[in-house]
């Protein structure tokens, strides 16, 4: 029996799960501090995932909004930028955008993964993330045919159940149906279980344990996955 199930329907999450975004991140930091606070050493990139980590669950849990978690960030790691305008501190993050995607690179086997499930069932992306950014990331992926359900068009982020319910009626799939998959144990796992979906959790070796069936390799969604016919000449 594959960790699927009888999935009618499938959920991925984006971040870390599809593109490689933590390697991009850190990646895009570094390039980014050496280029516009070089005297600040590299250990400094600890601070700056903390404060990823930090501001980006509260936008998760409805506190900021996507573009105050942005520059919360911003201020608390360079507190002269404390009085600077939101339009300015705007264009200071895209600069960090900048270098972060040139820095965006898969997870191993995404692409064949997603397509060989989405040859079966429907399958869509669902992702806290701004839908302008992560369709460059689908772009790049070469999944842009994909549907992208993106929180920042959504009523709310994971792992509000209004955004797995959102999401499953895009696809045409009852949420009991649906698995989502993803490497975030708040927002991917308890969040979809919570909306009644199943969930798969991609573990990434940072630590945690899941209460559904876990992989650490994409590819392991496939094994044993025999449920329903292929879509594919219908
Ligand atoms: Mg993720």
């Amino acid at each position: 029996m594959s960790v699927l199930g009888d999935a009618a329907g499938v959920l991925f999450d984006l971040d870390d799960t599809l593109l490689d975004y933590t390697a991009a991140r850190d990646a895009g930091f570094l390039a980014w501090l050496a280029e516009r606070d070089p005297a600040r050493p590299k250990e400094h990139l600890a601070e700056w995932q903390a404060l990823e980590d930090t501001h980006f669950r509260r936008y998760s849990a409805g506190e900021l909004t996507f573009g105050e978690q942005r520059r919360a960030r911003l201020r608390a790691f360079w507190p002269h930028l404390g009085t600077v305008e939101d339009v300015e501190l705007d264009e200071v993050y895209e600069t960090y955008v900048g270098h972060m995607e040139a820095a965006w690179r898969p997870v191993p086997h995404a692409r064949d993964v997603v397509l060989a499930i989405a040859d079966r069932v429907p399958v869509g992306v669902l992702t806290n993330g701004h839908a302008a950014m992560q369709t460059r990331k689908l772009r790049l992926l070469g999944l842009d045919g994909l549907p992208l359900f993106a929180s920042s068009e959504l009523v709310a982020p994971k792992p509000d159940a209004r955004a797995f319910e959102a999401a499953c009626t895009g696809l045409g799939v009852a949420t009991a149906r649906t698995v989502m998959v993803g490497d975030d144990l708040l927002n991917d796992v308890e969040g979809a279980l919570r909306a009644g979906l199943s969930a798969v959790w991609f573990d990434r070796g940072r630590g945690g344990t899941a209460s559904c069936p876990t992989v650490i390799d994409l590819r392991q969604l496939l094994d044993g996955w025999e449920a329903g016919s292929s879509r594919t000449g219908r």
